[in-house]
């Protein structure tokens, strides 16, 4: 795969220099030059496949030239090992469960793929990859438990003290091994301050080989193509054709792999961009002007953007042909009120607990239902967390009832390995150079 830059489409870099700088110099993102239609006829036969089997041909169809077969199947099989079952609620309205890996988010596709594509362009002999990621829950487990143990990589996270669930943090800060988190007296904001801060310090950059593993890398987006491929797949395999999904939003990298899939020939009717009240994008699409935010807190956390990182991809992929993006993606934006009542109300009529920024997925569905009632096509909304991590939205009612995985209740006995730092550059600098 070769890829341009959003900001020049005459640069040209490798998958191996892309997924190492992350981000071009000149602040585009980078984007394929090509991206292949598959075979109508692995389409219409997706049923026939699972969920590692149509990952690794999706794969070899971006990245065939880039990874040899048997590597990539390799890589693939390690990465893609927990299932995205969809579950039905009733006619025509299915849940994609996205949130059966190690982290309990869909972040764990991005993470655990691009951990291993990384490790695996490292040459013998080579530098250390030190990872930095800042995070305000949600990534920072799905990269920590992505990179645990992954040869020849060490991964530094930091998080805003206080401001993560309880789950989260100990995803964040029991691992040890490779991994080490940092628990900054500040915000979501002054982690990623700091972060990008080690990125253009000199000293830093001399010793370490830095890397940072936000979600705008594109080892994190072609992963998540997959499970749209393997979502219309179990689709298939009910008798159904034509799909709606709809994607609880925030940096718009988890739509933006929906809409890849949907080039690469996925028989996709639409996309429902479903927000919270960072509505920057469901604005747009209503009034045809993009226009950046600052964030506001909410109840779904993991989608508190006001300037998604990943839209101008979106925006390439249809060539800024706006007109052609409002036919295929339409906007829903909730306030937390909202996303309470949906909650509560998928518990009361399904008996099934949705976190929050899954409950906005389910009320954009039915808001778009309303008026688009088809009985021969299914809604799917995609679950990005199991509820588990967003333990105080919940009535006691609600709370009662959500099953607690296995490997968080193994959590509980694991004894926190948290640094704790001042969000002062120096001191996370120190930190890094080991003179603390
Ligand atoms: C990250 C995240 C989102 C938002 O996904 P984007 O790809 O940033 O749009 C939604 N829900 C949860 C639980 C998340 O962790």
């Amino acid at each position: 795969m070769k890829l341009y830059s959003t900001n020049n489409t005459l640069s040209e870099v490798s998958f191996k220099d892309a997924v190492f700088n992350s981000m071009p110099q000149d602040k585009g993102l980078y984007m394929p030059y090509s991206i292949p239609r598959l075979d109508a006829d692995f389409i219409n036969n997706l049923d026939k496949y699972s969920l590692p089997e149509i990952a690794f041909k999706v794969a070899q169809n971006l990245l065939g030239d880039s990874i040899p077969e048997a590597d990539l199947k390799a890589l693939i099989d390690d990465a893609i090992n927990f299932p995205a079952p969809i579950v039905k609620l009733e006619d025509n309205v299915y849940v994609l469960e996205l949130f059966h890996g190690p982290s309990l988010a869909f972040k764990d596709f991005g993470a655990r793929f691009m951990s291993r594509v990384m490790s695996y362009f490292l040459e013998p002999g080579e530098k250390q990859l030190d990872v930095l990621v800042a995070t305000s829950g949600d990534t920072g487990g799905a990269v920590a438990l992505g990179f645990l143990g992954v040869p020849n990589t060490r991964v530094t996270i930091l998080y805003p003290k206080g401001k993560v669930s309880g789950v989260q943090e100990q995803q964040l800060t029991t691992n040890g091994q490779n991994i080490r988190a940092l628990e900054v007296d500040g915000t979501f904001d002054d982690c990623q301050a700091l972060v990008k801060q080690a990125f253009v310090d000199d000293e830093l950059n001399e010793k370490f080989r830095l890397t940072s593993a936000n979600s705008i890398n594109i080892a994190r987006l072609v992963p998540q193509t997959f499970y749209y491929f393997n979502a219309y797949a179990q689709l298939l395999r009910q008798g159904i054709k034509k799909v709606v999904f709809s994607v609880p939003s925030g940096n718009f990298g988890n739509i933006g792999a929906g809409l890849l899939a949907w080039k690469m020939g996925l028989p996709v009717e639409k996309f429902i961009a479903a927000t919270n009240v960072n509505d920057t994008v469901p604005e747009f699409l209503k009034t045809g002007v993009y226009q950046p935010k600052p964030s506001v807190a909410t109840l779904s956390n993991a989608m508190d953007v006001g300037n998604p990182s990943n839209w101008v991809r979106i925006a390439d992929l249809f060539k800024n042909d706006t007109e052609a993006l409002k036919e295929l993606v339409v906007g829903f934006k909730y306030d937390d009120e909202e996303t309470v009542k949906a909650i509560n109300w998928v518990f009361d009529n399904y008996n099934y607990v949705v976190c929050p920024h899954t409950a906005i997925a389910w009320q954009a569905l039915t808001d778009y239902k309303q008026d688009h009632a088809a009985v021969d096509t299914a809604g799917v909304f995609l679950s990005t967390a199991h509820p588990c991590k967003f333990p105080d939205v919940f009535s006691d009612e609600v709370a009662a009832k959500i099953e607690v995985p296995e490997q968080v209740k193994e959590l509980e006995a694991k004894t926190k390995l948290a640094v704790a730092i001042s969000k002062d550059f120096a001191d996370f600098k120190g930190y890094l150079l080991g003179v603390n």
